[in-house]
């Protein structure tokens, strides 16, 4: 017995390490001797271990740190800093004390990442589980639309939806695309002027951006456009941008950023077409006193790279 486990073992009904190693090697079975393997305060129908490092306060799983009191009852971190140092369970005083044992079978479970519902198959330990769920390729992604803080989270049709539904946003099919956008007063470039459209071509949808912002102290335009889906699928894509009128034209050719990464985050990072607004007055041709700007532009996937598909003779050229 490791001399860091004295803590949680000063209390005489606490799970022994040949009941945790039992545990652990057969997450189903239920353990045998009844209330000698189920820690005070939780209920000793608790028996899976998932029920076991159940908070019996919040319940939530418990990792660590995971305290208890004097007697042996346990609860999550989350709950400590929540009962002003007193148990839940019996009322002392809570004090210090962690419950190393439980927190190293919290550890050492295998847990399928949160996002299995979403189609996830993976299983970790506990640590890497939540490295691999920060970046996990099913974790639901944010609303990607731009004009106000969204908070509605979800997969790709679900966001399709809510886009359409909720924020009142165009939907366009094809793979071309030909935008007019009109603004009766070009002077005022306030932060958040900004438009979104929705592709779906190739199967998939892509957001197009167009806003104006101030760039330093200047007024621009900006146009860009971002894929409904993650960035190395991202990357099977590219557009191009064409803006202009009376003889010029300004070209923007690029990858479509994933909607991962933030509309403000991209705008940030100038990976889009930017046309000054001087310029822009001008492509606006007349009198200076409407912003009339066409944005044409197009969106194809890029051919796979040879060593990593199968070429249909075909379909190659
Ligand atoms: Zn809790
Ligand atoms: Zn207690
Ligand atoms: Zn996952
Ligand atoms: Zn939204």
């Amino acid at each position: 017995m490791e001399v860091d486990s004295i803590d949680c073992m000063s209390s005489s009904d606490v799970m022994d390490e040949e009941a945790v190693t039992l545990l652990h090697h057969h997450p189903s079975s239920k353990p045998h001797g009844g209330g000698a393997a189920v820690p005070p305060g939780i209920s000793p129908a608790a028996t899976s271990v998932h029920e076991l490092l159940e908070c019996p306060v919040c319940t939530n799983s418990m990792y660590p740190p995971i305290h208890q009191c004097r007697n042996g009852h346990t609860l999550c971190s989350a709950c400590k800093t929540r009962v002003h140092n007193r148990c839940p369970t019996c009322r002392q005083e809570l004090g210090d004390i962690r419950c190393l044992a439980l927190e190293k079978v919290a550890e050492s479970l295998e847990l399928p990442c949160k996002y299995s519902s979403l189609g996830c198959p993976e299983i970790f330990p506990y640590y890497s589980k939540l490295k691999h769920e920060a970046q996990c390729n099913f974790r639901p992604y944010n609303c990607p639309y731009a004009g106000s803080e969204c908070s509605v989270v979800g997969d790709i049709p679900f966001l399709v939806t809510h886009l359409r539904d909720d924020h009142k946003v165009d939907m366009h099919s094809g793979c071309t695309f030909n935008h007019r956008y009109v603004k009766s007063n070009p002077r005022e470039v306030e932060n958040a002027t900004w438009m979104l459209t929705v592709f779906h071509c190739f199967g998939q949808y892509f957001c197009l951006h167009f806003e104006a912002f101030q760039l330093g102290m200047a007024p621009v335009y900006m146009a860009f456009l971002r894929f409904m889906g993650d960035e190395n699928e991202a990357r099977n894509f590219s557009y191009s941008l064409e803006v202009g009128a009376n003889g010029r034209k300004l070209i923007w050719e690029g990858t479509p950023r994933s909607i991962r990464d933030s509309h403000r985050k991209v705008r940030d990072s100038h990976d889009g077409l930017i046309i000054q607004r001087n310029m822009a007055l001008f492509f606006s041709g007349g009198e200076r006193k409407e912003l009339k700007l066409r944005v044409t532009g197009r969106i194809w996937k890029e051919q796979q790279n040879p060593e990593s598909g199968v070429c249909i003779p075909n379909l190659c050229n």
